[in-house]
């Protein structure tokens, strides 16, 4: 059996509370003899600040360049605010992004039967909803330049940020989306504003051609990104993929998290270019973020970091039955009642992290 190499990066606040779940889970893996891992832990964050003055050191960056797939908890917290802007704790989580050229980010929106009655919308919108937003995550107007703020003659002020996006970029993320839809329900949704801005329409027009000249198999519709997140809340279960830029991606995979019920249930995956090996550089992290208000109490939610070791199998190693079984895991636990304090119902009893945890290897 092929042995993987897995670099856990805990981080900050919640993030070692929730690793040390996870950690349970690769155990049971091990012993049921699903796949066997090497694992390393290293710091990433506030906790790098802290020991070597940098959030991200490049022994770490080394290491993370070299495992087969990296797991990341959360970074940042109340005690690094301060901080200088470049040695920020979340400056570390976009350099080891943007170094290990992570452009492909999967924020799956699923709501468990269960916790239906915890989203923002009423149950029978949600109820069975699983959808797949693939967010552009290294270009886009987070990065374009120019990037300024200068001073006016009149001292007043004029801010600009730039949004660049190529052809090449457009490609390989329509690419990513169409190939998740083969093995979903095979439907892409698209979705830029190609009538007020230039990369909306080298966007759609990339898109449209990547899907006849390699997805055909695929159905396709464009939809303009406001009337996107107008949709999603209005009948999410009609859309399956969503693909879309850096910006409205980060918007729009808001919203379809709160559809969802609870940000501690949600994991995400972000993955670079396959090789000429065929593997990909990835990492794996819960969308929540380090929880300061709640960290060190013990009763973080560990599923989006669960779920996030579930992607992982999935989307690096080629392991969806484990997946899969995980997931499983993971619906039946919460239908069984067991409820971590974010998605109890109010004056309901609640289990701590490590509880969780258990139950979910229980039922695995
Ligand atoms: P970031 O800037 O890192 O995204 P944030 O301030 O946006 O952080 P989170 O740290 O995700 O947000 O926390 C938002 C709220 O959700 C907090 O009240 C936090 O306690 C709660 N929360 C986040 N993750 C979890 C979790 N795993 N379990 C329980 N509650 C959580
Ligand atoms: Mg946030």
């Amino acid at each position: 059996m092929t042995t993987y190499k897995l670099l856990l990066l805990p981080g900050d606040g919640i993030g070692p509370e929730v690793m040390a779940e996870v950690e349970k889970v690769v155990g049971w893996l091990g012993k049921a003899g699903l796949a066997t891992f090497e694992t390393e832990t290293d710091l990433v964050g506030g906790a790098a600040i802290d020991t070597h003055g940098t959030p991200l050191s490049d022994a770490t960056l080394a290491k993370a360049d070299a495992a087969d797939a990296i797991l990341l908890g959360a970074v940042g917290g109340p005690k690094w605010a301060g901080v200088d802007y470049e040695l920020r704790p979340e400056a570390g989580l976009l350099r080891l992004r943007k170094d290990l050229g992570l452009f492909a980010n999967l924020r799956p929106a699923i709501c468990y039967p269960a916790l239906a009655e915890a989203s923002a919308l009423k149950p029978e919108l949600v109820e069975g909803l699983d959808i797949m937003i693939v967010r552009e995550l290294t270009g886009g107007v987070y990065f374009g330049e120019p990037k300024a703020i200068t001073t006016l003659e009149d001292g007043s002020k004029r801010a600009v940020d730039t949004q660049v996006y190529t052809t090449a970029e457009i490609e390989r993320i329509a690419h990513v989306a169409f190939d998740l839809a083969r093995k979903r329900s095979g439907r892409v949704a698209s979705a830029e504003k190609n009538n007020v801005m230039k990369t909306g329409v080298l966007w759609k027009e990339v898109v449209t051609r990547i899907h006849r000249e390699h997805h055909s198999d695929i159905a396709l519709e464009h939809v303009l990104a406001d009337n996107c997140a107008m949709q999603l809340v209005r009948r999410p279960k009609q859309f399956d993929v969503l693909v879309m830029d850096n910006l409205f991606g980060d918007v729009l995979s808001d919203i379809a998290a709160m559809l969802t019920g609870s940000l501690g249930m949600l994991p995400s995956a972000s993955l670079g270019a396959v090789d000429a090996k065929g593997t990909r550089k990835a990492l794996y992290e819960p969308v929540h973020g380090s929880a300061p208000d709640i960290a060190g109490k013990g009763f973080a939610n560990p599923i989006a970091m669960i779920g996030s070791l579930a992607m992982c199998l999935r989307y690096s190693f080629g392991l969806g039955d484990a997946a899969d079984r995980i997931e499983a895991a993971i619906t039946r636990t919460l239908a069984s009642g067991a409820r971590t304090r974010d998605i109890a119902k109010a004056g309901d009893a609640a289990i701590s992290t490590a509880e969780m945890g258990d139950a979910i290897v229980r039922e695995l």
